[in-house]
This record gives structure tokens, sequence and C-alpha cells, in this order.
């Protein structure tokens, strides 16, 4: 069988060894896109030492000439946008309009941003906090970065990973989704195109209990950068913390949206269907569970089902398509699942809780929907689904919608929807979660930073906070006095 080559180490691309035979498909039609052969522990070797070859030229490069290569990286993914957008629609199920429109643009800029933020690292200014020392800060790369993303944004997960580590000065070994590698091999190989050193960037496509086992536990390997489920994330961490390895943890997420009585229900109704539907809800930020004010709850119920009816679902590559497949039958089936279990446990399914019937039903297609009068302590309310699935849920005073909202293990993102000022600040104060939006649900920009909190993770992707994930600390101090004597050797010599 001829493979598609999807490993790129050392700034080319080639099969894996493994001697496993793998088909790249596209969930919403069953198109192969590719085959491969997975990549095995000895290209997670070889892929580990072209990262740390590279990691002496690269880390030494200046700050402005990581920056340019980045820009020029930037120009051409510019330049192949169209074919970027076409093929994570594909190889993820996705609607045309959301890669054309959210992930290819949304990665770009991050590019961009990275490339200005290289040349503007921060430490605290150099000084004398002692009166016979100066002092100054270096934040210094940390060496090979072991990476995983998952498969729901494909691109920009890599992305995410990549960008900080090498705009500091780190070298990257990235594994993607086996489900969703294509991307992935694509944007490494611009940035080898534009003139970012070979071994910069490479990119193991296998599965997670062989790629991704050998790259967490690889000696070379300084730090493991880690976004997928919470299950995996707690295995990959304490497998780390054996080794003393630096962690950042990117997980699951079960995200709150808080209607108070003085929302505009129009707005949130709009919001939440949006918010649980992009991506066909497989979004860690998603919104999944939406407690509504007792006085707006059954207008908002209502509203939100009528929209769910509008809700296009269709071929990816149709522009008119709102909502495209989940990533495989297994996750529909998991999604179908749950809703099943809720509906036996008492919920109302109130529009979906379906697989579509015709064609669409034959690929991983689920259907829009909406759930209400299930149990706050249900596996529907309390657990990620990662489908397109709304739970609404009615509350009577403001402490509890506080409580129910925060009332799971997860912290990732919350919202709140409101029109008075003191409710927004108590919301924004009170809610855990590492992202609250005010009267919206899911906007992220490259300047701010993204991370959760609770069993979400911690560290941050996005922003110039995820510099102090991919960066050491380095204390330099430097004596100013040039005397023999010092002042604090009193403590050992007893006389001058
Ligand atoms: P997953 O945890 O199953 O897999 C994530 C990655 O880990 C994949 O590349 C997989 O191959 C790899 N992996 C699996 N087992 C491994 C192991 N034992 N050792 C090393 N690597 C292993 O998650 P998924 O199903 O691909 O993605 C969905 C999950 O990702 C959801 O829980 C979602 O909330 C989460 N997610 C979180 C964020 C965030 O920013 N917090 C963003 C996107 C997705």
């Amino acid at each position: 069988m001829e493979t598609t080559g999807l490993q790129f180490i050392a700034g080319k691309r080639r099969s894996g060894t493994s001697g496993e035979h793998y088909e790249v498909t596209n969930p919403a039609t069953g198109e192969v896109l590719a085959t491969e052969i997975l990549a095995g522990p000895e290209d997670v070797d070889e892929a580990v030492a072209a990262a740390r070859a590279a990691f002496c030229e690269w880390s030494r490069a200046t700050p402005a000439e990581r920056s340019e290569a980045m820009l020029r990286w930037a120009d051409r993914l510019d330049a192949r946008a169209e074919e970027f957008a076409r093929v994570e629609s594909r190889n993820a199920g996705k609607p045309i309009r959301l890669t054309e429109g959210f992930d290819v643009p949304g990665t770009i800029d991050n590019v961009r941003f990275f490339a200005g933020a290289a040349r503007n690292l921060e430490g605290r200014g150099s000084a004398e906090y002692s009166a016979d020392h100066t002092s100054a800060i270096r934040r210094e790369p940390i060496g090979v970065i072991g990476s995983i993303a998952p498969w729901n944004y494909p691109l920009q997960m890599g992305a995410w990973k990549i960008l900080p580590a090498i705009a500091a000065g780190n070298t990257i070994v990235l594994k993607p989704s086996e489900l969703t590698p294509l991307t992935s091999v694509m944007f490494a190989e611009a940035a080898e195109e534009a003139g970012i050193p070979d071994g910069v960037i490479n990119i193991v496509t296998g599965t997670g209990p062989i790629a991704g086992q050998a790259l967490v536990t690889h000696p070379d390997v300084a730090m493991v950068s880690f976004t997928g489920s919470t299950a995996v994330g707690r295995q990959v961490a304490s497998q780390a913390a054996g080794l003393v390895k630096r962690v950042h943890l990117e997980l699951g997420g079960k995200a709150p949206f808080v209607v108070f009585d003085d929302a505009d229900v129009e707005a949130a109704a709009r919001g939440a269907v949006a918010g649980a539907l992009i991506n066909a809800g497989q979004d860690c930020t998603a919104a999944t569970r939406a407690y509504v004010q007792r006085p707006l709850y059954g207008a908002f119920v209502e509203r939100v089902a009528e929209l769910l009816d509008g809700v296009r679902l269709g071929p990816v590559d149709d522009p008119a398509t709102d909502m495209g497949s989940l990533i495989s039958f297994k996750q529909r089936d998991k999604v179908a699942a749950m809703v099943d279990a809720a509906r036996e446990a008492g919920a109302t399914v109130v529009r979906g809780g379906k697989i579509p019937d015709g064609p669409l039903g034959q690929a991983a297609y689920y259907e829009p929907t909406l759930i209400t009068d299930a149990a706050q302590d249900s596996a529907i309310v309390q657990q990620e689904v990662f489908g397109p699935v709304l739970v609404v849920l009615p509350f009577d005073t403001d402490d509890d919608a506080i409580r129910l909202a925060n009332d799971t293990p997860y912290g990732l993102a919350a919202s709140a929807w409101t029109s008075n000022v003191f409710r927004a600040g108590r919301a924004t104060r009170e809610m855990q979660a590492g992202c609250v939006w005010i009267n919206d649900h899911i906007p992220i920009i490259s300047e701010m930073p993204h991370g959760g909190y609770k069993a979400s993770g911690f560290g941050k992707d996005m922003s110039a906070y995820a510099f102090d994930e991919y960066t050491n600390i380095k204390h330099v101090m430097t004596e100013i006095t040039g005397d023999q004597h010092k002042s604090w050797h009193d403590v050992i010599f007893t006389s001058s």
C-alpha cells in the first residue's frame, strides 16, 4: 500500500516505521484521505534527536531572527489558507465556513502574534536589589518540548503548542491525534519552506499509547505539553512527575452558561445555540449547561428549540452547512449513549437526541440536541459529552447560579448573561474558570490567555502568558563592589 508520509522529521516528510498501517478518513463521508504507517518509538527517537540537534542554533538565534522567520511563515500560510481550510474541513468533519472563518485565520494570526511576542520576552528590570549586587533575569528556552494534541481543532491545537515554544527558542516534537494529522504536517512543512531550520518543528503521527507514550517518557524531552482529555492528562502528568519533567495540561471542560433574569433573552438564546454547536459541540469551552433564572426559563427553552430547528446539517464543503459531523462513529456513539442514559434517568429530550435519518446517518452526524429536566448530579450535567448537546436547567437565586455553575470537576470556561453590572462583577469573581465571558461565549483572541482551573488543567496557551510555560527563569547576580571581603562573609569568617 502506498503511504502519504505523515511524519515530518528534520525537515522531511516520510512514513513511520511501526508497521501499523492506518487510514486517515473524512468522518463526514468515510472517504480515505491518506494512508500511513504510524510512528513507533524509533520515529519518536529520531524526531527528538532532530529537535535536540536543532536546539543549539535555534535557541541562540536572536529574537529578531526567529520573528522574521515566523512572519515569512505566516505569509506562506496566508497564500495557502484556502488549501488549509479545505483539508482541515475534510479531515475533521468541520463545515468549511468554520475552517475558513475561524480555524485557519485564527492560526495565522497566532503565528503573527508570536512572531511579535518573540521580541518582547519580559523579566523584572535589572537593578540593585542587594546593595552590593546587580540582579538581572534571563528567560531561557527549556530544550526539546514534547507536545500532544487532540483532534477537535487539529491545526489550532498544534499551533497553540508549537508557537510559544519555538518563539521562545525551544524546539519541538508534536504528536497530533492520528485521526487528524494532515494540517499539522502541512503547517510544519510551511515553516520549513519559510526558513525555520530543519528539526525545529517535528511531527510524529502515531497513537497515544505508542508514539504519545514514547514522547512523554523520552529522556531528552525536557517538558511535556498536553491538550486532551482529563483522563489521559492525569496519566501523562503522573508519568512526567516520576521523571521530574515540567508539564502543561489543557484538559476537558464543561462550561456553564448562566442567564440572569435581566438578560436579553434573544441574545442569550442565540449565544447558547452557537456556543453549544460550534464544531458540533466538540469544543472544550462549548456552552454545555445553561442555567436560566426562572422568570426567563420558559422563553429561553422555547427560543433555543426554535433556533435549533433552523440549524442545517450537511456536507462539510457546502458553505450553507451550519454543523458538520462528529469526529468518528465512536464519538457519535458515545454522545448517543450519554443522551440515551439521560433520557432513561428522567430527562426530557426537547429536540434531537438521535442520529439523523437519511444519508447523514450513514456518516458520523448527530442531531443538535436540547435536554431539560436533568438532575444536577447526573452524568449529562457533570461529565463532558463533547457533542452537540445543550442541557438547560432553571435556578432561583444568584447564589444558586454561582453554586451550580461551579459544581462540576471542570473549570475551563464560563459565561454570565446580564445587564446588571454588579451581577456581572460577582460572576466574574466567583465563577471558577480560566475564562469568564460576560454576554458572550466562545470568542478567543491571540493576545489573551486560554487555560483551565481545577480538573481542566493548568498553564496557559496563547498570549504572552504562554511564555511562562516554555521558559526557564534564570537569576543572574553580579557583584559590583569588587571587594575581596564581602560583607556577608561575616557569617563564615570570625575575623577579617
Ligand atoms: P484524548 O485525551 O483521548 O487524546 C488527546 C491526545 O493524547 C491524542 O493525540 C492521543 O493520541 C493522545 N494520547 C492518548 N492516550 C495517550 C497516552 N496514554 N499517552 C500519551 N498520549 C496519549 O483526547 P481527544 O479525544 O483527542 O480530545 C478531546 C479532549 O480534549 C476533550 O476532553 C477536550 O475537552 C480536550 N481539549 C481540551 C482543550 C483545552 O484547551 N483545555 C482544547 C481542546 C481539547
